[in-house]
């Protein structure tokens, strides 16, 4: 079976199976437009694609993978020195953009200074081409994704088109989702979450996929879907515009991931829009690994159980395995179909992401159920806080927090402390809080060694394009 499956079916060819803002495109239609580019790119190994939430993105990527060239996609606000170590680190031979500029005002062709020097390929609406191209293999690279950025510099994750098509396939298995769906986001084309789940998913399983520009909750509740992706702050969004959520109570399925869900927000959403949002979890390197599913329960703070192949293992700090049965909190360890096939020149971080005997090393800290039920604790890096002794998970906290009416958002960190090795230090966005009240708030719910040493209350937590908080630079400073 051909990755993108449903481009080659011979279902009936609705004029509107991809639509981003007001332009849609049909299958057949987008056929020939990736035919076109596929000419364009035959015999390239890499292209980057200026990843707009645009068609011509969806159409350039669709064209590269159609060529088996494998595609770096540009985040559309990098910085000057993201695009370039993007361009460059990648080694990719072109660039693919918008011919002539976009209706949303980004520029196209002959940008040569965004371009880093390399030859701009248009991909123009208008030109189609009937040619057709064999299906390239398996193991080729689909795929070249740089990671979120949220612990270092952004790795480039090789990704072939098998671990894409597995992990497709568990999410359509998993969620239920079949050609009758639309989907609809609004989240960023340079990641997993956006890309692989949100552009390719629908083009696999032959959904209609509406892709809403700015992910507003008005957006979201006016087109109707019967699937909707989001990142938890998009859900935070949504449940704080009642009638937007109200909308979602005709859509089949709601799900979160990226970043964990907070409890406040699965609570929210349930009593307006009926849905108990399904949460899943996964990386870059790993694609989703573990999720809830469409005909079983949903528990906020949890993100389900493995994917159809994948096996996970919770570890200490010497590697030993530990019990799950609840208990544990630990290094989760994933092994399955769904790799990735390792960084692209970073043989340092390749070495260090497995274990002796082959298993991908998360990073993550979670804790797994008698039910394997997965529930993840945050970053060993950030997230798992080491005071006076203790080890505390950052979340727990930040849950105690957001449970007052007066805070917004909240981040934990364990700063350095000479005494207790870490802090726990508290980063609040509130509305007329003070920082003794939060103390005391806390202490009321958690056992006493929890409750944060120091609150500081900011206009903002630092956040990247996904909403996924910056602990790095609150450790930092
Ligand atoms: P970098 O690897 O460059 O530091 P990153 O880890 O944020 O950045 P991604 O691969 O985009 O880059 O994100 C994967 C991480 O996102 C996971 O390791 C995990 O920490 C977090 N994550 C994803 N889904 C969830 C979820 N449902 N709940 C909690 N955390 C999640
Ligand atoms: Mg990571």
């Amino acid at each position: 079976m051909s990755l993108l499956a449903a481009m080659s079916s011979s279902m009936d060819d609705r004029p509107d199976l991809v639509r981003v803002g007001d332009r849609s495109l049909s299958r057949s239609r987008l056929q020939g437009l990736a035919a076109a580019v596929a000419d364009d790119l035959h015999g390239l190994d890499r292209v980057a694609v200026e990843a707009t939430p645009t068609l011509e993105t969806v159409v350039g990527v669709v064209g590269a993978l159609r060529a088996g060239t494998a595609v770096v996609p540009v985040p559309p606000d990098a910085g000057p020195r993201e695009r370039e170590h993007i361009l460059r680190d990648s080694a990719a031979q072109a660039l693919l953009a918008a011919a002539g500029g976009t209706s949303d005002g980004s520029t196209g062709t002959g940008a040569s200074a965004a371009s880093g020097g390399l030859p701009v390929v248009p991909v123009d609406l208008r030109r189609v081409s009937g040619s057709t191209h064999p299906e390239p293999a398996p193991d080729r690279t689909a795929l070249i994704l740089y990671t979120s950025g949220t612990t270092g510099a952004p790795k480039g994750a090789l990704l072939s088109r098998a671990a894409i098509a597995t992990c497709l396939d568990g999410l359509a298995d998993a969620w239920a989702w079949t050609p009758d769906d639309l989907l609809v986001h609004g989240l960023p084309l340079f990641h997993v979450h956006g890309l692989v789940l949100g552009v390719l998913g629908p083009l696999r399983v032959g959904s209609r996929l509406h892709h809403v520009g700015r992910p507003q909750p008005d957006r979201y509740a006016a087109a109707g879907g019967t699937l909707c992706f989001g990142v938890p702050t998009i859900w935070s969004r949504i449940g704080a515009v009642p009638a937007a959520a109200r909308a979602l109570r005709s859509a089949r399925l709601l799900v979160s991931g990226s970043a964990a869900l907070p409890t406040a927000v699965f609570d929210g959403l349930a009593a307006l829009t009926g849905h108990r949002v399904v949460e899943r979890y996964g990386m870059t390197e790993t694609l989703i690994t573990v999720s809830a599913r469409a005909d079983g329960p949903r528990r906020p703070g949890a993100v389900g159980v493995p994917l159809p192949g994948v096996r996970t293992r919770i570890v200490d700090e010497q590697g030993h395995d530990l019990p799950t049965d609840g208990s544990a909190m630990g290094e989760l360890l994933v092994d399955g179909p769904t790799l990735f096939d390792g960084y692209l020149n970073r043989p340092d971080a390749d070495a260090a992401s497995r274990t002796a005997d082959g298993w991908f090393r998360t990073g993550d800290v979670a804790t797994v159920g008698p039910d394997g039920w997965h529930r993840i604790v945050g970053r060993a890096s950030t997230d798992l806080i080491k005071s006076g002794g203790y080890r505390i998970g950052a979340g727990e906290v930040e849950e105690a927090l957001l449970a007052h009416p007066g805070v917004r958002e909240a981040a934990v960190v364990g700063l350095p402390h000479p005494d207790l090795g870490q802090q726990v230090t508290a980063y609040v966005v509130g509305d007329g809080v003070t920082g003794p009240e939060l103390v005391d708030f806390v202490a009321r719910q958690l056992s006493v060694h929890k409750r944060p040493r120091e609150v500081r209350l900011v206009d903002a937590l630092p956040r990247n394009a996904l909403g996924k908080v910056q602990k790095k630079r609150l450790v930092d400073g």
